[in-house]
């Protein structure tokens, strides 16, 4: 039987005409099948999600924040099955890296529930005597929610938590590759006490998340996925309050005076890690000339030892890609490689002998121009790019030559050095003496101005609509 959508509390087929199987990356089985959202079905959902958004904002945070933290609760209390649920529909390994997905989304829940309790406001100083300014944090409303497939419970969690908690009601469109857990997770939500309508879960590809983000009754969309999507999304929304968290080229800048062990070994596992299908993944490398030998030699021990193989069991350190687009897209870009002067020296093409053909090895390309798509787009599978400088001029001017911004590695020993790519790279966020993964739930995380990764930043101030109001307090009756 096909996974249900969940609409003002209940589970219901809808009105959908057509469904789409799931089909696990790592076993080549079908896990499930889920009805495709119809317009009608988009419209009953903002219905139910304003129904249930007033009785959220009437609920103190402390109420909102106690229910996350039940989420939370439940998420851990389940993590051996979910975990599991994840490896199979998304393919990453359970041991090192779905275990560590729970963990997070619990961590996610957690963590709002605390910031909500102490979302202060200000109380403003005024021109006039007698009157009092402050301002107040409301509720965005009704939230579209449209996430990737890469982190398929976690980024549903780093954005409905932040709305739920603040008293927003939610429609979450996952992605149409991985809607099996993002079920789960509102299943949870549910059972946590959420009041029916607070969560709201539709499936489908494009034209649902066009439905959403166009609906009247939507007033903020929450998105995560790629540039290309994240712009027709802000189109198509208008004025619509929208939180854009896109695609990254990150590039791991290695300079002479770095500890080589230590930054080849963050390149790998930043290639490596859900295999390369990261937004934050080591996706460029730029090495200086002078340790560039020493350092693909190290790279290629390290990269030899990532264990490709069955996510499920605990050996493996690499799954498979996702999906065939995804693995498509390593196919093209190693093949533009080839023709434009890169130079093969490890991997390279699907593997052969596992259940799909999403089974990507570790891969490393040298010789990497400016020219090749391994270094202009965001390739998304274990395929560390590598690309030789001489100066830190040469190096700043490289890591920037790219439309994308959102993360970036600096390895160097010299705090000097470090302060000026701090400064100069363009990215929302920057690793110095760290792999380009390396992730903390709590700092803001986003794109910088002037790239195309997008705008705002997955905290909790970011999804609440600032109101000021001023209170003359002498102008009464008494
Ligand atoms: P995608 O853009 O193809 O799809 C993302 C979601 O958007 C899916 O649910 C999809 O159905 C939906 N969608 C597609 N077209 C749409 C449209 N026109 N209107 C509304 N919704 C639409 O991305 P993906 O392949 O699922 O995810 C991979 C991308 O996500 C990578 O580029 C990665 O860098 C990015 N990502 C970014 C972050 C971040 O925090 N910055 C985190 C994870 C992944």
């Amino acid at each position: 039987m096909a996974t249900q959508m969940f609409i003002g509390g209940t589970w219901t087929d809808g009105t959908a005409t057509r469904t789409r199987r799931v089909t696990s990356p790592a076993t080549g089985e079908v896990l499930g099948e889920v009805p495709i959202s119809s317009a009608a079905d988009v419209d009953a959902a903002v219905d139910a999600a304003r129904k249930a958004q007033r009785t959220l904002e009437a609920m103190t945070a402390f109420e909102r924040a106690a229910l996350c933290h039940r989420v939370a609760d439940l998420l851990e209390s389940r993590t051996d099955e979910l975990a599991r649920e994840i490896t199979l529909e998304q393919g990453k390994p359970l041991a090192t890296e779905a275990r560590e997905e729970v963990h997070h989304s619990a961590g996610n829940f957690r963590m709002y529930a605390e910031d909500a309790i102490r979302l202060d406001t200000e109380v403003i100083p005024s021109e006039s005597r007698g009157k009092l300014v402050f301002t107040l944090r409301k509720p965005m409303g009704i939230y579209g929610l449209i996430t990737p497939w890469n982190f398929p419970l976690m980024i549903p969690c780093e954005l409905a938590a932040p709305a739920l908690v603040t008293g927003s009601a939610v429609i979450l469109k996952p992605s149409e590759f991985t809607p099996l857990i993002a079920a789960r997770l509102v299943a949870i939500c549910e059972e946590a006490g959420f009041p029916p309508g607070s969560i709201n879960l539709i499936f489908g590809e494009r034209e649902t998340g066009e439905a959403l983000v166009t609906h009247p009754g939507v007033t903020a969309i929450g998105f995560v996925g790629s540039a290309a999507t994240g712009e027709a999304i802000v189109r198509a929304a208008g004025m619509k309050r929208t939180l854009i968290e896109a695609s990254g080229n990150g590039p791991q800048i290695v300079l002479d005076d770095a500890n080589i062990d230590a930054a080849a070994a963050a390149a790998v596992r930043g290639a490596a890690y859900t295999s390369g299908q990261v937004c934050v993944a080591t996706e460029r490398v730029l090495v200086h000339r002078d340790v560039h030998d020493a350092f693909v030699e190290r790279v290629l021990n390290d990269a030899r030892a990532v264990v490709l193989g069955d996510p499920l069991n605990a050996t493996t350190t690499m799954g498979p890609l996702n999906n065939e687009p995804t693995a498509a897209k390593m196919d093209r870009h190693l093949g533009d490689a080839m023709t434009k002067g890169g130079k093969l020296l490890l991997g390279g093409e699907r593997a052969s002998g596992y259940p799909t053909k999403l089974y990507y090895p570790m891969t490393v390309v040298d010789a990497v121009g400016t020219d090749q798509l391994l270094f202009r787009e965001e390739s998304f599978g274990p395929v560390l790019p590598i690309t030789t400088f001489a100066t830190d001029d040469e190096a700043i001017a490289l890591a920037n030559d790219s439309d994308l911004g959102l993360q970036a590695a600096v390895f160097t020993s010299s705090l000097k050095r470090a302060f000026r790519y701090v400064h100069e790279i363009r990215t929302g966020n920057l690793q110095i003496n760290d792999s380009t993964c390396y992730y903390e739930g709590r700092p803001p995380f986003g794109g910088a101005a002037g790239t195309k990764t997008g705008w705002g930043r997955i905290q909790i101030q970011d999804f609440t609509d600032l109101r000021t109001v001023t209170i003359d307090y002498e102008n009464t009756r008494d």
